[in-house]
């Protein structure tokens, strides 16, 4: 099964064509490792590259509408595999690199490629990082493994060390931009999602897609009311236990270095939330600058506690926050 859009976005074109070109000189290597930022489009170029793999009439990409084309655009190819976490933030087990072993034991249904996509890869636990290695050892004919990963680091050295890297790099600004706003439009709007999306453009797309500015208008909402005690800290915890907390706290990050840069340089800063222009300046002046680091560490803390699977308790962890987040602007100083 895949789920990914198939077409090489405008910044992969020179990973595209080394790729493919090493390809048609059948120096294609068996395995290889896709890193980079989340949102630069791994995935997407994964799906590509697989689509153009299985193509019966293969071009410059894949011609999009032989058998193996159209299997593939329905998510149905059975020479593709892509093995990714039963449920969000969970690991990929051995179970599942087990059923990707017994399907590349088989010869390809379509008598060409067999294609298998890992993602992310960094989340192999360490029995199906063990269980993949023997795979990748003993490689089939006409078989890849594309392994996808934020942090390569965090995979085994082993696994690593028989893939082929390549890293899958943010477009230029200007590039990144164009292409969103074939999208989205408005210039301003591109802007302000790029930059939420650290330069990501398809994590810029996707927080556009789901709506993800009117979540910032309201959690902004929410801050200015937490500091002047109109919203109490556990009710309002209680609401956001729905959000993906991470990127909630990335963005409080952002954020609180905003507030801190006001603080220091005054209305000369630039700031990077755009659509918060109005409120740093309000709550720069009235928190304690000493406590806005302290706090800014908080969230870090907390931030790596959620990624580390130590599993914090998450209402806890935002009943906390808020609450520390309304004593900046309490003057008790
Ligand atoms: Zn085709």
């Amino acid at each position: 099964m895949n789920a990914e859009p198939a077409n090489v976005l405008p910044w992969q074109n020179a990973l595209w064509e080394k790729l493919t070109a090493l390809h048609r000189d059948q120096r294609l290597p068996h395995a290889l490792l896709l890193s980079g930022a989340p949102g630069v489009g791994k995935r997407q170029f994964a799906s590509a590259l697989a689509r153009y793999l299985l193509c019966q009439t293969p071009g410059a990409g894949a011609c999009g509408h032989c058998k193996s084309c159209q299997l593939y655009d329905r998510g149905t190819h059975p020479d593709a595999v892509w093995v990714t976490p039963e449920e969000t933030g969970k690991a990929i087990r051995i179970d599942q690199i087990r059923e990707l072993n017994h399907f590349l034991s088989e010869a390809a249904q379509q008598g060409g490629y067999r294609v298998s996509v890992i993602y992310p890869a960094e989340e192999m636990n360490i029995n199906a990082a063990n269980a993949l290695l023997k795979a990748l050892e003993e490689p089939g004919e006409r078989t890849l493994f594309v392994l996808v990963s934020e942090i390569p680091g965090r995979m085994l050295a082993t696994i690593r060390s028989r893939c082929q890297l390549y890293p899958v790099e943010l477009p230029p600004e200007n590039q990144a931009l164009g292409w969103l706003q074939d999208q989205v439009e408005d210039a301003q709007t591109c802007r302000l999602l790029l930059g939420l999306a650290g330069g990501a453009p398809v994590r810029a797309l996707e927080l556009h897609q789901r709506d993800g500015l009117e979540q910032r208008r309201q959690w902004l909402k929410a801050l200015a009311q937490v500091a002047s005690g109109k919203l109490g800290a556990v009710d309002l915890a209680a609401t956001w236990m729905k959000l993906e907390l991470v990127e909630l706290l990335d963005w409080w990050l952002a954020f609180m270095a905003d507030l801190i840069r006001h603080q220091q340089a005054g209305e000369a800063v630039t700031l990077a939330n755009l659509d918060a222009r109005s409120l740093v300046p309000k709550f720069a002046a009235r928190a304690s600058g000493a406590r806005l680091f302290d706090f800014r560490d908080k969230i870090q803390d907390y931030r790596l506690q959620l990624l580390s699977k130590a599993n914090p308790n998450k209402q806890l962890l935002l009943e906390d926050l808020l609450l520390q987040w309304s004593l900046l602007f309490r003057n008790e100083r």
